[in-house]
């Protein structure tokens, strides 16, 4: 009776296969578990049997409580239960061996000569270990790789298993933040177990800002604090600057002209990734609110209310310059800019916000029938971008610096009056990404990987 689902069932597809959810209901267990492997796997390569001599050319190895293996002369599939399966092409297995002669350990640097795999390569035996899938290469030396079970189920391909992705949670905001703004203080960011720098950076990461609080009113802290995350980026306005508003940089962030709410450097090629700024006096005057706006919360409201006008914005590249001073010009490379919302190409997922409409360059790459419509896209933003309720405006003093994810959130300021000496930073995006893994690596550590030890990276690291 066991011998008739069998036949039926290895002539079936993949999909028919999979969505027939009631295997083995009637048959014992363990042998319905072996049906269900021996014709889920044959279908996991999409080898369509016609008669068991065929069916007996797809190898198969079962061992209890490990996943199921079986290969053809293309891919090798790993099926995690009945149901679920990871196909792997022979070549990319070969090609991401990390055995001592293909991987360095140290370095973390491919040994192997990608170019020398034959295209046809095909394992001489594979075998499910404790340890990992381990794959038998023929060649005139033996050459046999081990792929941890984790490492192979985190970057499936075919199909993705989605667990890819180790970013955190990102909390979108709105002014409604004013009650309980993410902060840290300046004794928590300078510990030397870097709890607190990690505690920080998290908080960059998942709010897209930072205030720190109880920081010394001096450059020196405010620079030591900066320097706390990585290298400060120096740009044509320097490298850790210190500035009162005198228009020394040919720029309105040099004047004491109220400033919307916008990310900096849409001028460079990438922009810098974090800013710090800490207002060290105000003396004489008043005024001069810091304004800063969640740019993925807008771009939220946008997309779920002007779903086209998102569209345009997401698509449509804006060019920029800094061309204040004599002696700079920049402009992004290309020429044309990028579009106000960037995406990760691969997710879809919103990564950057770029956004000044005072460094915006002539706008002539627009189809003719696209200049309407792309104003009224940037009219709707701009509108969603100083609502009450996007708006967290703070009065910051001495002693309370704050940091800003500018890929993401938008800062202004309201007009003064009187005399302030501000002073503050830019890192780069990747400086900031690379501490912010490394921290993640010291203080949690994935579950799923094999244990990494403090003083040296796996390779196997998901980052590899
Ligand atoms: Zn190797």
């Amino acid at each position: 009776m066991a011998c008739v689902p069998l036949t039926r069932d290895l002539c079936m597809s993949r999909s028919t296969l999979l969505s027939r959810s009631i295997w083995g209901a009637n048959i014992h267990r363990g042998l319905a578990t072996h049906l269900a492997r021996g014709a889920a796997s044959a279908a996991a390569l999409n080898v369509q049997p016609r008669s068991p001599t065929t069916a007996r050319s797809v190898q198969e190895v079962v061992s209890d409580d490990l996943p199921t293996i079986s290969m053809d002369g293309r891919k090798v599939a790993v099926g995690w239960d009945t149901r679920t399966w990871s196909r792997f092409h022979n070549i990319w297995l070969r090609d991401h061996c990390r055995c001592p002669q293909c991987f360095h350990s140290t370095t973390k640097q491919r040994l192997l000569n990608t170019f020398e795999i034959p295209a046809d390569i095909t394992p001489s035996q594979v075998e499910p270990t404790a340890d990992g899938l381990q794959v038998s290469w023929p060649s005139s030396e033996s050459h046999v790789s081990l792929y941890p079970w984790s490492w192979l189920q985190k970057n499936s391909y075919d199909p993705p298993l989605g667990q890819r992705e180790t970013r955190a949670e990102k909390i979108i905001w709105s002014s409604k933040i004013q009650t309980s703004p993410p902060t840290i203080t300046y004794q928590e960011a300078m510990a030397e177990d870097d709890r607190g720098l990690y505690k920080w950076l998290s908080h960059i990461d998942r709010f897209g800002m930072c205030f720190i609080s109880g920081v010394p009113p001096t450059p020196e802290a405010t620079e030591e604090l900066s320097r706390r995350i990585g290298f400060i980026r120096e740009t044509q306005y320097g490298k850790f600057w210190d500035f009162t508003s005198d228009l020394a940089k040919g720029d309105t962030a040099y004047t004491t002209l109220a400033l919307g709410a916008h990310t900096d450097n849409t001028y460079f090629t990438d922009p810098c990734g974090l800013q710090l700024f800490h207002l060290l006096s105000h003396t004489e005057g008043t005024g001069g609110s810091t304004l800063l706006v969640d740019g993925f919360y807008v771009a939220s409201i946008l997309k779920e209310l002007h779903p086209e006008a998102y569209s345009i914005l997401a698509r449509t590249p804006v060019p920029a310059h800094a061309a204040g001073e004599p002696s700079a010009l920049y402009q992004p490379s290309p020429p044309s800019g990028y579009p106000v919302l960037g995406h990760d190409p691969v997710t879809g997922e919103l990564i950057q916000v770029r956004w000044n409409n005072d460094d915006r360059s002539v706008m002539n790459n627009l189809d003719p029938y696209q200049v309407e419509e792309w104003y009224n896209a940037i009219k709707t933003w701009h509108k969603l971008l100083t609502s009450p309720d996007s708006e967290y405006w703070v009065q910051l003093g001495p002693g309370t610096a704050v940091i800003i994810d500018n890929h993401r959130v938008l800062h202004g300021r309201s007009a003064f009056t009187g005399k302030r000496r501000m002073c503050g930073a830019y890192i780069g995006v990747d400086e900031y990404r690379s501490k912010l893994a490394v921290l993640r690596e010291k203080f949690a550590a994935n579950p799923n990987t094999p244990s990494v030890l403090e003083t040296e990276r796996s390779i196997w690291s998901p980052a590899l």
